[in-house]
């Protein structure tokens, strides 16, 4: 049988062109990662084939025995590294773990609480024109303008005024620990169910570097392909068993139709990476490189919101060198350095331009980038921005010098070096 290069060259084509940007590029989007071999095996494998609509031993189709084997090693994985009772890795992506819950807590219409969207939260906590926003009824909370951190005695008042069923906590764009315990206490004292969407800090919390939030949400959900560093898809755990049955069957039959068998699959192979003891090396690792990489860049004049970070994750505030994030980071990208535009709580500009940039440090790490690389990158970053605010209109030298700097650094740190 022939292979993709023969079949079809132009899409063969944009797979290897993509694969050559992740070996050259320095990767600082904080919700990407790099996956190992075994992930992107398990994810290409014949898996792919088959439906399996249903649970493990209670399927609608036959010839699961394989697949179900599968999809018990991901689920008992799941409930080893968060230690926690009932796990389902069904969920095609963050946002349909999260509708899922939403479809098994709430009625259409229902009230309930996430951070914002300026604060740092996800669109699936309550942006107007998403689900969460059009059929439900949410009340978003803000970081204090002072601190920069969740303002929780607001979270209590806005919660006491108007009785929600559900409050969301975690985000996009938090780079601080949360206090789960202090959400319990304001969602139980209304008698809110508690949710943690730990999509960016799973991969810290399997690694022991951020509190467990299952030991105090009703249900906690997650992606798996941030700094958690499996397959693309989501998560959902709890401790209690009626719940655990309710969310079942929200995400089959009540939100999706058949897993994706083959990345349930690769979701395990993942899991497995994450029980491992080197994965607690590797979080602290991702910590330490988080913390020089924003001390690197406060010493050269940038503001880091809330004034550092306690996560893999970074908001950088420009507005001390005059440029815009949309610009910064299309420059940025130009010297092969990539990350997101990203707009600061209360930001003033447009969100397609926003005055800041969000940087994670999990997937250089991954590639082996330790506390003198993210030192350098902080100093690239900082040429990248100082050249772009002295000549707005034309960094392509500065552009190219850096970028020349990035490639030799990336070589060193070779990715996917079997893959052609
Ligand atoms: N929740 C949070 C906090 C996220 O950051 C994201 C992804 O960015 C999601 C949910 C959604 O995940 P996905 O993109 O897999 O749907």
């Amino acid at each position: 049988e022939d292979s993709l290069s023969v079949t079809d060259p132009e899409l063969h084509k944009a797979i290897n062109d993509e694969l050559r940007r992740q070996q050259q590029h320095i990767e600082l989007i904080a919700s990407e990662n790099i996956v190992s071999q075994a992930v992107l095996e398990a994810q290409g494998s014949v898996l792919t084939n088959k439906y399996a609509e249903g649970y493990p031993g209670k399927r609608y189709y036959n010839g699961c025995e394989h697949v179900d084997v599968a999809e018990n090693l991901a689920i008992e994985r799941l409930k080893k590294i968060f230690d926690c009772k009932f796990a389902n890795a069904q969920p095609h992506s963050g946002a349909q773990a999260n509708g899922a819950v939403f479809l098994a807590l709430l009625n259409p219409g229902d009230t309930f609480m996430g951070m914002s969207l300026n604060s740092g939260g996800h669109i699936t906590h309550g942006l107007k024109i998403s689900m969460s926003g059009k059929w439900f009824n949410p009340i978003g909370y803000d970081v204090d303008k002072e601190s920069e951190l969740i303002d929780y005695d607001n979270v209590e008042k806005l919660a006491l005024e108007h009785k929600p069923k559900l409050i969301i906590c975690g985000g996009s764009a938090y780079s601080r620990v949360i206090d789960f315990k202090k959400f319990r206490d304001i969602a139980d004292k209304v008698g809110a169910y508690l949710m943690v969407d730990m999509a960016h800090f799973s991969g810290l919390v399997a690694g022991k570097g951020y509190p467990n939030p299952c030991d105090y949400a009703h249900v906690v959900t997650s992606t798996t392909h941030k700094v958690f560093r499996s397959a693309r898809g989501g998560i959902i755990l709890t401790n209690h068993e009626d719940l655990a049955k309710k969310f079942n069957t929200a995400v089959f039959p009540g939100y999706q139709g058949g897993p994706l068998m083959h990345v349930i699959a690769a979701k395990a192979a993942g899991f497995l990476e994450a029980l491992k003891p080197d994965f607690k090396d590797y979080i602290k690792s991702v910590l330490a490189n988080a913390k020089i990489l924003s001390e690197t860049l406060k010493n050269n004049g940038f503001k880091i919101y809330s004034g550092g970070t306690d996560t893999h994750l970074m908001l950088v505030d420009l507005r001390p060198f005059n440029v815009k994030g949309n610009l910064t980071a299309e420059s940025l990208s130009n010297a092969n350095i990539t990350c997101n535009k990203n707009g600061i709580p209360f930001d003033t500009e447009k969100p397609m331009i926003t005055s800041g940039i969000r940087l994670g440090t999990q997937a250089a790490t991954t590639r082996g980038f330790g506390l003198k690389e993210f030192e350098k990158v902080g100093e690239l970053i900082t040429k990248v921005v100082k050249g772009l605010s002295e000549n707005p209109n034309d960094n392509s030298k500065i552009e190219e010098e850096v970028r020349n700097e990035v490639i030799e650094l990336t070589s060193s740190f070779p990715i996917y070096k079997n893959l052609k």
